[in-house]
C-alpha cells in the first residue's frame, strides 16, 4: 500500500486573509491518535509537494479536517489556498506526534495551550470522548493577534457544547479561553503572561497552576514553547513524551525556515 492516499476535498472555509480550514474525504483504514499530524499535500508536477499537517477532526469522525495558514509565497500554502470541493488532496498515511493523552500522567485539569494554528491538534483532542474521560476540566486556551483569528476556534468549541453526545460529556468541564494581543476583546494578552500571572485560572475559577494536579499540552511557535516551557518548569512541570508520560507536553505549530 502507498503511503500517501489520494483524497477529495469536501469543504472549504476562509476565515480570514490568513486562515483557512478544510474537509476531505477519509480512507477507512487511515487510523489515528486525537492530537497527531501527518503530511499532507499537493501533486506539483511530477512530485508530491507535502508539509505536516496536525488532524483538526476525532478519530471516529467518517471525514478528515485540517486548520491551515496561508502564507505569502508559501510553496504549499499559496496553492493549499485556491482549494475547491472536488479537488484532490494527499494525505499521508503515517501520523504521528506527542500530543496525545498516553504521553501525560493523569491528573485534574487538563491545559491545551495553543497559538494560531496551533489549535488543530485540540480540536481533535475536544472532540474525543476519552478526554473528557480523563480530566475534570479540560481548559482550550488560543490565542491569537485578532479577533477574526478566533472565529474558527469558536465555530469549533461551538460545535462540540451542540453535539448530541459530546455536548453533555463536555459540559461544565470544557473551558475556553481566546485571547488576542492586538486589539480589545474580554481576554487580552499573550498566552505565556496569561498563564505566568494566574489571570487564566483566577477567569475561569479554577486553582492556581499546580503539577500535581494540572496537565499542560502545547502547540504554537518555537518562542511561545520556549516562553511556557520556562514557566511550567519552574513550577516543577516535566516534559513527557512517548516512552515517558510526564506533567506537560509540546509540538511546534510550524518551523521556522
Ligand atoms: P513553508 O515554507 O512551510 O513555511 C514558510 C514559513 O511560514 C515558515 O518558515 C514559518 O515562518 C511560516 N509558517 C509556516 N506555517 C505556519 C503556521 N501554521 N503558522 C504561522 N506561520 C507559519 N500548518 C498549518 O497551517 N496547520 C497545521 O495544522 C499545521 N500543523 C503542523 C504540525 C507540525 C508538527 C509542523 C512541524 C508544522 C505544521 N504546520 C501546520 C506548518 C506546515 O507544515 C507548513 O509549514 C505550512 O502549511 C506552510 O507551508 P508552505 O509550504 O506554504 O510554507
Amino acid at each position: 500500500m502507498s503511503t500517501i492516499a489520494a483524497e477529495t476535498v469536501l469543504e472549504v472555509r476562509h476565515w480570514t486573509e490568513r486562515l483557512f480550514s478544510f474537509t476531505a474525504t477519509r480512507d477507512p483504514s487511515f487510523r489515528f491518535r486525537s492530537g497527531q499530524f501527518t503530511m499532507i499535500g499537493l501533486q506539483v508536477g511530477e512530485k508530491p509537494l507535502l508539509r505536516a499537517y496536525s488532524m483538526a477532526c476525532a478519530p471516529h469522525e467518517d471525514q478528515l479536517e485540517f486548520f491551515s495558514i496561508k502564507v505569502p509565497d508559501g510553496p504549499l500554502t499559496s496553492r493549499l489556498q485556491a482549494l475547491k470541493p472536488g479537488d484532490p488532496i494527499l494525505v499521508g498515511r503515517r501520523p504521528t506526534g506527542t500530543l496525545l493523552l498516553d504521553n501525560l500522567i493523569p491528573g485534574r485539569h487538563l491545559y491545551m495551550l495553543a497559538t494560531g494554528t496551533g489549535l488543530a491538534p485540540f480540536v481533535s483532542l475536544i472532540k474525543d470522548p476519552e478526554t473528557y474521560e480523563r480530566f475534570e476540566a479540560v481548559v482550550l486556551v488560543h490565542g491569537c493577534r485578532t479577533v477574526a483569528e478566533l472565529a474558527y476556534g469558536e465555530a469549533v468549541v461551538a460545535a462540540v457544547r451542540g453535539h448530541d453526545v459530546l455536548g453533555e460529556m463536555c459540559a461544565g468541564k470544557l473551558l475556553h479561553y481566546p485571547t488576542v494581543t492586538r486589539e480589545p476583546f474580554r481576554n487580552q494578552g499573550r498566552v505565556s503572561d496569561l498563564l505566568a500571572s494566574g489571570t487564566i485560572a483566577a477567569d475561569l475559577g479554577l486553582p492556581a497552576l499546580n503539577k500535581e494536579t494540572d496537565r499542560a499540552m502545547l502547540c504554537g511557535s518555537a518562542q511561545m514553547i520556549a516562553d511556557l516551557g520556562v514557566i511550567l518548569e519552574a513550577r516543577g512541570f516535566v516534559e513527557g513524551a512517548g516512552a515517558r508520560p510526564a506533567t506537560y507536553v509540546v509540538e511546534k505549530a510550524f518551523a521556522e525556515r
